[in-house]
């Protein structure tokens, strides 16, 4: 069985003690291919040379919306010259964030910031990697709303293949009003570990009614990881738990939902097998 994980901050502090042992553990649990968002330039350098340093790792590139302290046009420059290095396959992770961010003329930066780094991607033809999140953690409100408003102008300027396969809303905690919204602009849904826990019973819900050919797994790595693994330091291998929740919700088995989300990854990626 073959796995990815489109979503693994594997650069991050917390596999400095043990980087190659859990390299080794994804290895072994099956992972062809894993992808390194970045956060702002220092992450995205690491994750580009992590790119270098693995076969199966791909890098993104980019400024996360609660990272943008640094975000000037001479950092910009730097993350544009990075993305032209081997493997970095998209730019991300970007997005809106209004969870962390509650003043409005920071909440105006973010879009900014995102604008102009959409902008980039469609220069370089590459998709992206988004990530909302909303006041409260709500469902819905005007984070979502923004950034639905954002990516709709946005991919509606686009063409090509890039048109068909815009990025992937990471992490994906919104309604199924959202994420049929974002279907629409061709958008892929990042399925990550909360839809294993207990409760999450109307998330589950959500992802029975999302087409399999649009849904891709991811980690998060070191976060949220999924059941049985909750509460510990998340890592790539543990990306089965999500593909078999997956499997449970759309009456499919193991393999059949690895291939497809390996095949939907393969898609937007262009990362060969
Ligand atoms: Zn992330």
């Amino acid at each position: 069985m073959k796995l990815t994980d489109t979503h693994c901050h594997l650069d991050y502090y917390k596999f400095d003690e043990d980087r190659a042992a859990v390299l080794q553990r994804a290895s072994d649990a099956g992972l062809i291919r894993l992808l390194v968002p970045g956060l702002q330039h220092k992450s995205s350098k690491a994750a580009v040379e992590l790119a270098q340093s693995r076969a199966e790792i791909y890098a993104a590139v980019g400024f996360h919306p609660t990272d943008l302290d640094e975000f000037s046009e001479k950092t910009f420059a730097k993350i544009k010259t990075l993305a032209a290095r081997p493997k970095v396959v998209a730019v991300g992770e970007i997005g809106l964030d209004y969870y962390w961010v509650k003043e409005e003329a920071k909440r105006e930066f973010q879009r900014e910031a995102l604008k102009r780094q959409l902008d980039f991607a469609k220069e370089i033809n590459k998709p992206v990697v988004i990530h909302m999140r909303e006041e409260n953690d709500a469902w819905f409100g005007a984070c979502s709303q923004d950034l639905l408003d954002i990516l709709q102008e946005w991919q509606s300027g686009l063409s090509g293949a890039l048109r068909e396969k815009p990025g992937v809303l990471h992490s994906f905690n919104g309604t199924l009003e959202s994420a049929q919204k974002a279907l629409t602009l061709n958008f892929y849904i990042g399925v990550t570990g909360p839809i294993t826990y207990k409760n999450a019973v109307q998330k589950r819900e959500i992802i029975a009614q999302l087409p399999l050919e649009r849904l891709l797994i991811e980690t998060d790595s070191p976060f949220l990881a999924p059941v049985p693994q909750r509460g510990k330091r998340n890592e790539p291998a543990y990306v089965v738990h999500i593909a078999d929740k997956i499997a449970e919700i759309h009456a499919k088995n193991l393999a059949e939902i690895a291939e497809i989300t390996a095949a939907n990854a393969r898609q937007l990626f262009a990362w060969g097998d």
